[in-house]
């Protein structure tokens, strides 16, 4: 990692030179989210010491959406196991957009944990208890990575619960090819609370960073999940995590990452570095424009790819 000097100019720099940028569009298949501030911009890293540098609006809170896919994939690798895991849900780039009504065709699974039939799926695989209901355990564990305890915003659920048939109707498609192991309803009830966890800049860069520190959370020093499951984790981001622009985004920053509809995004520097941005305006892809700019621009200025000779 640069000295901390750079990391503090480099994030202000990019927050100024990105902020005005007015390209891409809110979200607003789920109404509550195009109430949000489109102006808003906030940019964290959090180092493998736990240090945090930030830029602009760091602590606005907002709420997690996709952004949550990969700790709630930790969380059911972290109970079943690799193996059990992949008997429901594949580990391939799918090409397609976040909400494809598309499953493998030789054995009905969603292509990977990323896109939405998938990440309903991960859902569904986290044990539903009477003493530790499967919400309860998502919640603890997406708190655990940031470090702090995380609520829902419950406007945000209302919205998304009171819009969300595509969903259903992906739950309803995976149980009829037997991919999805628990009622349909509950499962993507379950999913659309653990969308709209809401946290901010900060704790999303804190989450990143577990994951790159091997599952050990750098801040408060908790292992979450083992270092196996934080290097399965990384991997799927890298060749999924940015939908069906993922492939380019590899290619061009060179990082794990996954976006969000809420407008978060997040890229992990294996050993080095969690990184996050918040800002609402999207690209076709359902990537936050000014977090994509400002995280390529980074990778780029501090050398990040990490298939590059250092
Ligand atoms: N809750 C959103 C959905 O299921 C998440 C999508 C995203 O953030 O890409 O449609």
């Amino acid at each position: 990692m640069a000295a901390s000097e750079a990391v503090t100019d480099a994030l202000r720099e990019l927050h100024a030179r990105y902020a005005g940028v007015r390209g891409g569009r809110r979200a607003d298949y789920i109404p509550q989210l195009a109430r949000s501030d489109p102006d808003a911009f906030g940019i964290a890293l959090v180092s493998m010491d736990g240090h945090c540098y930030s830029a602009g609006a760091a602590d606005a809170a907002f709420t997690l959406q996709s952004v949550s896919k990969p700790f709630v994939y930790a969380l059911a690798l972290s109970t079943l196991g690799l193996d059990e895991v992949s008997r429901w849900v594949g580990a391939e780039p799918s090409g397609e957009a976040f909400n494809a009504i598309s499953l493998e065709p030789r054995t009905g699974r969603p292509a990977n944990a990323m896109v939405n039939a998938g990440a309903i799926v991960t859902t569904a695989l986290v044990p539903d208890r009477a003493a530790v209901p499967a919400f309860t355990a998502v919640l603890s564990c997406l708190s655990r990575f940031a470090g702090r305890r995380l609520d829902v915003d419950e406007d945000v659920y209302r919205s998304e619960a009171s819009t969300g048939d595509r969903n259903r109707a992906l739950a309803y498609l995976l149980r009829s090819t037997g991919t999805l192991p628990v009622d349909p309803v509950a499962a993507v009830d379950t999913y659309f609370r653990q969308c709209a966890v809401r946290a901010t800049a900060v704790d999303l860069a804190v989450m990143a960073a577990t994951l790159a520190h091997g599952g050990v959370n750098p801040v408060t020093g908790e292992t979450v999940v083992s270092t196996e499951v934080a290097a399965q984790v990384l991997s799927v981001m890298a060749t999924c995590g940015m939908y069906d622009a993922s492939g380019e985004w590899l290619l061009r920053v060179g990082l794990p990452a996954k976006s969000g509809v809420s407008g978060g995004l997040i890229a992990a520097g294996p050993a080095r570095f969690g990184l996050a941005t918040y800002s609402t305006p999207l690209d076709a892809a359902g990537t936050s424009v000014r977090g994509s700019a400002a995280i390529g621009a980074l990778s780029e200025r501090l050398g990040l790819h990490l298939m590059r000779n250092p």
